[in-house]
């Protein structure tokens, strides 16, 4: 007999029309307005599909971040991570706020200094630091993390000829019982690789040790990891001042904190399962004033916060293209945002509702992208109302990696504005034209039909 194929059992909500306690079943959420800008009044403006920045969100969001950690330890310092969204608008908000700029590239490092972050505001994580970016970090006095031995003999090579000591940390990775181990960033734990690098460094006299890093993962659902992380880099600091006398000024546990969006297949919505600011406040600096640091020289915590500081600050706005009934009898909505512009989709179940009010009806629907590409998929399965084409929608919480991740293909990239805590818009990038992209391609002479 074969053996039959195994299916994951599904629960879908039925939706019936009946009368409950409070009367009629309310109607399918809509969202008409963002910080009480009119979705429509948008889209006529600046075109659709079009991004949203409320800047409102960004303050807010920041505030509550920082509040939950300076109301535990005494000396936090947030670096916006340039990569989750380095428009120059995103990342000026943040550093008004306070923010540092984290950069993991020569180009983003280039973009903090344009945004006027002073060199020794700038924290210069990656595995990819040219020479030219080393001479440059130094001369500016930024924190340059130590990514790998080979980095370290860049970096002893340009202390030669420079005038100033520059300023490091080692970035650790360890086993905090979070699976798959990010192993392939700096120096491993648990092996003594981290002790090899800090031995050479202190024993090299040429850097100065200012901090020690980790970075244990990206959207992580639990916040007592970064616990185990805190208390390791809390032990190599104790380890680096009973050894060579020498205190470490600061502990950056990176970034990582989970957004509230849906993971796809997870069983409960991100809003239910993500941990708060709180939680991981609580693990982390638990963690450093328990550990055997004197509490005289407790270290300034840094922290690189990038998805959940932004995410909930973004939304796309589009329209529905068409609707069709597929072969398999499912219902297919197409709307003008494609998985060019929502990387993110990949492994998000994404917030999408319409911008106007919409029938108590739904169906389950696939919401696809414009793309002539199977996989652009912007919902697999959604109960969604049957929208009618124009209809306009929004996808919101996608301000984290969308804006940097995207990619330019078959489509041109749409305006992205920002909403200020006025309530006004901007335009804060234009939407790419067909010169945009061409202006960069050059034509040999042989294929050219031009004199
Ligand atoms: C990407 C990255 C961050 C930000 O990560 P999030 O998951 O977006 O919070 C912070 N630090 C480093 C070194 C990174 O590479």
């Amino acid at each position: 007999m074969q053996k039959l194929k195994y299916e994951r059992p599904v629960i879908n909500k039925i939706q019936v029309g009946t009368a409950g306690k409070f009367g009629m079943k309310s109607r399918f959420k809509s969202i008409e307005s963002i910080d009480n800008v009119p979705v429509k009044e948008m889209i006529e403006k600046y075109g659709s599909p079009v991004y949203v920045i409320s800047e409102q969100t960004i303050r807010k969001t920041y505030r509550q971040a920082k509040q939950a950690f300076t109301t535990r330890y005494p000396k936090v310092q947030f670096a916006w991570s340039y990569k989750t969204n380095y428009l120059n608008a995103v990342c000026q908000v943040f550093h008004s706020e306070g923010s540092w700029a984290e950069v993991v590239s020569g180009f983003e490092y280039d973009k903090a200094i344009d945004n006027d972050v002073p060199g020794n505001n700038i924290i210069f994580n990656g595995p990819d630091k040219s020479k030219e970016d080393l001479i440059k970090a130094v001369k500016n006095e930024s924190y340059i993390h130590i990514d790998h031995f080979d980095e370290l003999y860049m970096l002893l090579e340009v202390a030669e000829t420079s005038e100033k000591k520059p300023k490091v940390a080692i970035r650790v990775n360890m086993d905090t019982g979070v699976y798959p181990h990010w192993a392939r960033f700096g120096f491993n734990y648990e092996n003594g690789e981290a002790w090899n690098a800090l031995n050479r460094i202190m024993l090299s006299k040429k850097l100065d040790l200012v901090g020690i890093h980790s970075h244990i993962g990206t959207y992580m659902m639990s916040a007592a990891p970064y616990g185990v992380a805190a208390s390791k880099l809390a032990d190599l600091i104790v380890g680096v001042d009973k050894k060579f006398g020498h205190k470490i000024e600061y502990i950056d546990l990176g970034g990582g904190f989970a957004s509230k969006n849906t993971l796809k297949g997870a069983y409960l919505p991100g809003t239910d399962t993500c941990p708060s600011y709180d939680d991981y406040a609580e693990a982390i600096t638990n963690a450093i004033i328990n550990s055997g640091i004197d509490h005289e020289n407790l270290p300034t915590l840094f922290l690189e916060t990038g998805r959940a500081l932004i995410d909930d600050a973004g939304s796309i706005l589009g329209t529905v293209l068409a609707n069709k009934r597929l072969a398999n009898g499912k219902r297919s909505t197409i709307i003008d945002i494609g998985l060019n512009m929502l990387f993110t989709s990949f492994w998000y179940e994404h917030d999408i509702v319409p911008a106007q009010t919409a029938s108590f009806q739904t169906e389950e629907t696939i919401i696809n992208g414009p793309l002539c590409m199977n996989i652009d998929i912007i919902r697999e399965n959604i109960n969604f109302p049957l929208l009618k084409k124009g209809d306009n929608v929004v996808i919101s919480r996608i301000g984290a990696y969308n804006m940097t991740q995207w990619m330019q293909f078959i489509t041109l990239r749409p305006k992205i504005i920002l909403i200020d805590m006025e309530g006004k818009t901007h335009i804060i990038r234009e939407n790419e034209t067909k010169n945009t992209i061409t202006d960069l391609e050059r034509m040999p002479k042989h294929l050219s039909k031009k004199e």
